[in-house]
């Protein structure tokens, strides 16, 4: 008991506020019972990688709003995939990110640090331009692979759930799913998606992802999306290995 009030004085108020003093207890349980299972304070890891990749860098801007001096998509990619990947974490995956820095990374280094980290998805970030200043709202690509039937339809439905959260937390304009042939989301093998989070060539869509509220608004939609998507896939496969399960004897 005194050990547990001990442990109350001593564990930082933000665990206490998450839920995750239970684990920090649990932790310090099996420290005094030398246990190989003691383990920091953090989230319990489920076992799913994500890579994320913020669209372009360093010399290759990307798109540019029409403000001077102007916006940079580059700028933007990073500041809302950093925001994705803490939503992530705090939601207890693995996130790794392509870039987390404003330099340049090749299409095919892209992917090959995807295929090195064998993720169990693949989510590149860009945001929009068109000559059309009126263009405004979110957009997701797949890329409908012929070889891989499987792998196309995973992407869609995948861009389907990253979109509908998106849309659920900022109130953009829905501009659907749709089929496109980007090198990196064509030579991925695992289900790939693109999110064009918004256009930067329409002022009204442009003023909301300069605020930062709003970036983190849709970034934290982009996460719950990825996370709706993989616990769908987590449960099916659990109920998959239950009804395949033969106990030995
Ligand atoms: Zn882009």
């Amino acid at each position: 008991m005194i050990y547990f009030l001990l442990l109350l004085l001593v564990a930082p108020l933000e665990a206490v506020r998450d839920g995750r003093m239970i684990i920090a207890r649990e932790g310090l349980v099996d420290v005094n019972k030398q246990s190989p299972m003691a383990h920091p304070v953090q989230p319990p890891y489920r076992k799913e990688v994500i890579v994320l990749d913020p669209g372009h860098g360093g010399k290759d801007h990307g798109a540019k709003s029409l403000t001077k001096p102007p916006i940079l998509e580059k700028h933007l990619t990073l500041a809302c995939t950093q925001v994705v990947r803490h939503s992530l974490e705090k939601l207890g995956y693995r996130p790794l990110i392509t870039r987390k820095s404003d330099h340049s990374l090749a299409l095919e280094e892209r992917v090959e640090f995807s295929k090195a980290s064998q993720p169990d998805i693949f989510v590149s970030i860009h945001f929009n331009s068109a000559p059309n200043t009126d263009a405004h709202g979110i957009e997701i690509y797949y890329f409908p692979s012929k070889q891989n039937k499987e792998r196309a339809c995973l992407s869609e439905e995948l861009a389907q759930n990253v979109l509908r959260r998106s849309l659920e937390w900022t109130g953009a304009n829905n501009r659907l799913v749709k089929r496109g042939d980007f090198h990196v989301i064509r030579e991925n093998d695992v289900p790939s998606i693109l999110v064009e989070g918004g256009f930067m060539t329409n002022d009204q869509e442009l003023e909301k992802l300069k605020n930062p509220h709003y970036l983190k608004r849709l970034g934290h939609g982009i996460a719950k999306g990825i996370d709706d998507y993989l616990t769908k896939h987590r449960q099916e496969k659990q109920q998959h290995h239950r009804a395949t399960y033969h106990p030995p004897g």
